[in-house]
């Protein structure tokens, strides 16, 4: 599963003209009409029939892709300011990444962990490298390392910190997004993404986010990690006050708890830094990856640690069949390398510097809020104006693709290989589209 994808019901766009529903693919409501534009419908229209409805995504059907940027089955192309919620880090068709897919697709693909494979090893040495640890669980999506750093914590607490059996609780963030997995969304306040799901997992307490002081009175002596997001990404690019890791740290190792920093899309450059953790000089004592340690080619996800937390675990008790599989260890490991010789952050931190100076001279034309770390934004449009999803619409008939998130909120991401040229021009469609909104 990946995230959210809320629409509010005052979203005027495709929302009340579902494809299924109407039984012609009546896209003209949402994008100019095309010679080819019979091409993109009847595509869609097509996967609409057979699909679960569990997305309602944006009415453009990608074909192809390269760094940046995507051709649409009608020929268009479009700058990709979503880069996949940061799976495509490093852009589409990066060769660098298909050449090791491609390498490995000849030699050997799945093993599964019953028998050894000379790619695992080379990976998690580099990723335990990478990240200053010295052991990595290997499993496939973001919500998998999600509940496997749960599992670990609850096991490190029972065996470790002497939690009597069955009472682990582990704390929370309001506004939180880790996966779509039952117990994950146990402890969501998203309404879209529990209601209706129930029964759901006990051991889990929820605390305003950014607030140290709430986190710390939530912790009793039965609670086993603090599980936080170090910027939330979903909930709009939330940023936390520059005190409150470093606070949060202290507290976890105060009070003998484990620091989980869910950076699976916050991690691996996307903020400037390796994680979003090194921004506030914060080490956790796991980190949790996924999106883009699979280089946007194959789900690659881990729990990263040091030995005397992972190595609770014993033959048995836990795994995945494609968990640490040659394919994902090839391309994981190219991902490593890359990450290890810093370019990547410099871009994030160079293309970011001029994307946030670029925003913040939208506020108060359109714009009532941004938020940047790196190279990713959440932008507050003003709700008189347009619903995100309606700039949204707007911006994908200007050729940029971007993501709405809880209502009036964009988020921009692109990939970190975007030129400054490209980014410049994503940002002039924005202040087209509000203006064009009829912002000052
Ligand atoms: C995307 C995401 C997840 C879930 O990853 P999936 O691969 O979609 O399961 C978990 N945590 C965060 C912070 C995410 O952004």
């Amino acid at each position: 599963m990946t995230p959210l994808d809320t629409v509010s019901a005052t979203d005027a766009g495709l929302a009340g003209t579902r494809l299924a529903d109407s039984g012609l693919a009546d896209a003209g409501l949402t994008h100019e009409h095309h010679a080819d534009s019979h091409l993109t419908d009847a595509a869609i229209a097509r996967e609409e029939a057979h699909a679960a409805h569990n997305y309602l995504p944006l009415p453009i059907v990608v074909e192809s892709g390269d760094g940046a940027w995507v051709t649409a089955v009608d020929g268009r192309r479009y700058l990709d300011c979503l880069a996949a919620y940061s799976a495509v880090n490093f852009g589409h068709s990066n060769p660098v990444l298909l050449d090791a897919a491609r390498e490995q697709l000849g030699r050997i693909t799945l093993t599964s962990r019953a028998f050894h494979n000379d790619r695992l090893g080379p990976f998690v040495e580099a990723l335990a490298a990478l990240a200053g640890k010295d052991m990595v669980l290997p499993m496939n999506t973001g919500a998998e390392a999600v509940e496997s750093g749960i599992k670990v914590a609850r096991a490190w607490g029972y065996r470790v910190k002497g939690v009597a059996d069955g009472m682990a609780n582990i704390v929370v963030a309001d506004g939180n997004f880790h996966g779509r997995t039952i117990s994950i969304v146990s402890f969501s306040d998203d309404a879209s993404a529990r209601d209706g799901f129930g029964p759901f997992t006990p051991g889990f307490r929820s605390v305003p986010y950014g607030d140290a002081a709430a986190l710390e009175a939530a912790i009793d002596e039965n609670t086993v990690a603090v599980l936080l997001e170090p910027i939330q990404g979903e909930a709009g690019i939330i940023v936390p006050p520059a005190s409150y890791l470093p606070a949060v740290r202290d507290i976890c190792t105060a009070h003998s708890v484990l620091m989980i920093a869910d950076e699976i899309q916050s991690g691996l450059g996307r903020t400037g830094t390796t994680f979003a953790c090194d921004r506030v000089g914060v080490v956790p004592d796991l980190y949790l990856l996924g999106k883009a340690l699979g280089g946007g080619i194959v789900p690659v996800s881990a729990v990263v640690g040091n030995a005397d937390i992972l190595g609770v675990l014993r033959p048995g008790e836990h795994g995945s069949t494609f968990g640490g599989n040659p394919l994902a260890a090839a391309v994981g490991s190219a991902v490593v390398a890359m990450l290890a010789t810093g370019e990547y952050q410099r871009l994030a931190d160079d293309r970011g510097a001029l994307l946030a100076a670029r925003l913040q001279a939208l506020l108060g034309h359109g714009v009532v809020a941004v938020r940047t770390a790196g190279l990713w934004a959440g932008i507050d449009i003003d709700p008189a104006l347009a619903s995100g999803r309606a700039v949204c619409e707007r911006l994908m008939q200007r050729g940029v693709l971007a993501k709405d998130t809880h209502g009036s909120t964009i988020r921009l991401a692109p990939p970190l290989v975007v030129s400054a040229e490209d980014l410049d021009w994503a940002v002039d469609q924005l202040a087209a589209v509000l203006e064009e909104l009829g912002a000052k």
